[in-house]
């Protein structure tokens, strides 16, 4: 297994990756503005369009900038989780506290010298942190630009820690033939697919966490079901018997993986709006 493990990761290092597609990432964001209220709504109407405008900016940024690129996942095989299963039902994960802490901790420790490399297991959880804290400090000083930057930001990095690919080393697959089934999760679906797209936020409860336990909770979720999206894309309706076929059989369909990607966005977009609501509070601009 470690030996399949190592060639895999070699054999995906020079994929590139980022994110949903424009269309998931803007309609997520559109979803979450439509879902303040009170205060929070009333701060960041004016300035909503523009940040739905910016939020595909940390995909540009990550073109030019190779440390960029680690803030849009975390491979969480590197911290502990067992590589995703395509012969098992999605479970649900153990979000416990300790349990994200612990992660945290190792997310932090992750050697400097592996920034900008291939390898890097990513930074997602630690770049929400700041994230949010430039977020607060914009809107406390009531900067328009800054607000703008790191609300499209932070729709971003919340949006793409709930897409099952980026919460895994195997990102485009498995085996080396299921190279492109990240794309196709994420764009192309979108694209073809109605049943793929978010249409309302699943509202979700205020947290008084930090925005990273937050992405960890998210990117563990996304990782159980990792192995749904690969199985349907070797042709498995949603879990794969033994053997597990060696050709990619099918493709993606709307019902299935559609309706996961529609899910996860809906919740993306709930999510945000309720960390967008949480900075506004932190930021003293509820009155
Ligand atoms: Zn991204």
């Amino acid at each position: 297994m470690r030996r399949f493990f190592g060639f895999t990761l070699l054999m995906f290092s020079a994929v590139t990756v980022h994110a949903w597609g424009g269309l998931g990432h803007r309609l997520a964001a559109d979803l979450a503005f439509k879902t303040l209220k009170g205060p929070a709504a009333k701060v960041y109407a004016p300035l909503s369009k523009r940040i739905v405008d910016h939020v595909m900016d940390p995909d540009e940024r990550a073109h030019l900038d190779r440390t960029e690129r680690e803030r849009h996942f975390l491979d969480l095989e590197r911290f502990g989780v067992p590589v995703p299963d395509v012969t098992k039902a999605a479970a649900t994960p153990d979000t416990s506290v300790k349990r994200r802490q612990k992660m945290l901790d190792q997310v932090r420790a992750t050697p400097a010298e592996m920034k900008g490399s291939a390898r890097h297991p990513g930074t997602l959880p630690l770049a929400l942190d700041e994230t949010y804290d430039a977020l607060v400090a914009a809107l406390k000083a009531k900067n328009d630009d800054d607000t703008i930057r790191y609300a499209a930001d932070l729709l971003h990095y919340v949006t793409d820690a709930h897409q099952p690919l980026h919460a895994t080393d195997f990102h485009d697959g498995i085996a080396g033939f299921q190279k492109g089934v990240h794309g196709a999760f994420e764009t192309e679906l979108l694209d073809r697919c109605a049943d793929a797209r978010p249409s309302k936020a699943t509202a979700e409860p205020a947290s008084k966490e930090r925005p990273s336990l937050v992405a960890l909770t998210v990117l563990l979720e996304s990782h159980a079901l990792a192995g749904q999206v690969l199985a349907e894309d070797l042709g498995c309706p949603t879990v794969c018997g033994k053997p597990v076929p060696k050709t990619r059989a099918q493709g993606l369909s709307c019902s299935g993986s559609g309706s996961l990607a529609k899910a996860r966005l809906e919740l993306a977009a709930g999510r945000t709006a309720a960390l967008l609501t949480r900075a506004v509070e932190d930021a003293g601009r509820t009155k």
